[in-house]
């Protein structure tokens, strides 16, 4: 194994590498310096093994060390390393990979357009929308709403098209012609009614929305089925349905944002399917390809394939690693061990209850407001009196995590609220590790606040 000096790194990496979504000057002794992985679990430089409950950043869906993801990207960057799609050129993997994902798509979706990323989706997902409209002869529908607190990337698109107030604050302004309404964030804003009747209202801010600008200007709406990066934050069941018969009602493009409820997150291959809803965009990106390499893509619909190719003649969209043959090839044999493996069935059958039933109990915990969780992905709310709900002031989130840290586990927060996504080949064995270690953090967490003795 290869020796790590930390303290050289450490300085070298707060002396020149400017971290995302960082406060570079608040680095103090230095990152945490990942080394390794095997399994569901990551390794730093100075020898801890620690469970990996965010599978990276939401990607890593069949667990690090998979020598078959490595195969696949070996042998294609040996026989092909590079050539794009534009210009009437293609490739095998991109062509294998297009046909493979338009077959686990719904049958009203049967084509796709590749990009590099779950951001550069999304800003693909604005100029297809708005070509489509313009080609529909309704050029003056432009404006996409959002949800607040909904993410959909860190590109300027990306960054609009989301609600998170603190990306908008930051050196606007923002895209035009992009709104937003309420997130179905029940725990947050809803608790003086059923989860029902709140879901329900969330969505018909959409309608509301609508009416406002002007149908005449509205181009399509777009969201997560679950928001991750907001908190995993899972719609009351009367949400989407609601939502759906809006966009139908009124003939706006629905896009569900896949990057990370696609590819088994939910126990099935698009969390829209479990949520039973028909969008006409896809994006997709991370567990694509398990994140081993960034590929990323927009699945279309027919209704938007249809009039693009039919009437739009060249789309002067693209980028240049849209299809990049290794992450491609790395792609496709992602997919493909998915269905070997009965990776779907597992979450849907096994791990996603087993993994609800043993995260519940964490309710009972002192700083545990509720618990939720859908297929694997889990949500804590902490809160300072488990009575009124009330909450902390801001940090003890951040604290928690690092907490878990120093526990053995990440786990991520977002203000308050600890989220989990681990890896989809978890074991029940390691799902009981994974809680065994949630509420290590947590006692911890308690015992810092003079809660717990
Ligand atoms: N959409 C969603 C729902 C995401 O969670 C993310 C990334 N967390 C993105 C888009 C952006 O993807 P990327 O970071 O690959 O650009």
């Amino acid at each position: 194994m290869q020796q790590h000096d930390t303290h050289t790194l450490r300085q070298d990496d707060s002396r020149h590498h400017l971290h995302p979504f960082t406060d570079t000057k608040a680095l103090g002794s230095g990152s945490r310096i990942i080394t390794g992985a095997d399994g569901i679990y990551i390794h730093d430089s100075e020898g801890n093994r620690i469970l990996d409950g965010m599978a990276g950043l939401w990607c890593v869906n069949l667990g690090y060390g998979r020598r078959e993801l490595v195969e696949a990207a070996a042998a294609q960057m040996t026989e092909l390393p590079y050539y794009n799609n534009f210009f009437k050129t293609a490739h095998p993997p991109a062509i294998k990979l297009a046909k493979k994902l338009t077959e686990l798509a719904p049958g009203h979706i049967n084509h796709v357009f590749f990009t590099g990323s779950g951001s550069e989706s999304n800003d693909t997902v604005v100029r297809m929308v708005r070509r489509y409209w313009q080609l529909k002869g309704q050029p003056q529908k432009t404006v996409i709403i959002g949800r607040r607190n909904g993410y959909h990337g860190s590109t300027l698109a990306g960054a609009s098209l989301g609600g998170m107030a603190p990306m908008h604050e930051q050196g606007g302004p923002m895209l035009p012609d992009v709104a937003h309404i309420a997130q179905p964030y029940w725990f947050g804003e809803g608790r003086e009614m059923s989860p029902q009747e709140f879901g329900l209202l969330a969505a018909q801010s959409l309608e509301q929305k609508i009416k406002e600008l002007g149908v005449e200007r509205v181009a399509a709406f777009i969201a997560e089925p679950v928001q991750g990066a907001g908190g995993v934050i899972i719609p009351p069941d009367s949400y989407w349905p609601e939502i759906q018969r809006i966009c139908d009602h009124y003939g706006i493009l629905l896009v569900a944002d896949e990057v990370i409820c696609g590819f088994g997150r939910l126990g099935q291959w698009f969390g829209s399917q479990h949520f039973n809803i028909k969008p006409d965009l896809m994006p997709i990106a991370k567990g694509l390809s398990s994140g081993y390499l960034p590929i990323g893509g927009v699945l279309v619909g027919d209704r938007v394939a249809e009039v693009l190719i039919e009437q739009g003649g060249e789309f002067y969209h693209g980028f240049t690693y849209s299809g990049h043959p290794a992450c491609a090839a790395v792609a496709l044999r992602n997919l493909e061990l998915m269905e070997e493996e009965g990776i779907l069935e597992r979450v849907r059958e096994l791990t996603g209850p087993y993994f609800a039933k043993q995260w519940a109990t964490l309710a009972d915990h002192p700083l545990v407001g509720e618990v939720r969780s859908l297929g694997l992905l889990g949500a804590l709310e902490l809160v300072a009196d488990k009575t009124t709900l009330a909450r902390f002031e801001p940090g003890i989130g951040a604290q928690c995590r690092d907490n878990c840290f120093a526990t053995g586990i990440v786990m991520r927060s977002v203000g308050e609220t600890m989220v989990v996504s681990p890896p989809l080949v978890i074991t029940e064995a390691q799902i009981d590790e994974l809680v065994r270690l949630a509420r290590q953090s947590l006692d911890l967490t308690a015992r810092q606040l003079g809660l717990m003795d």
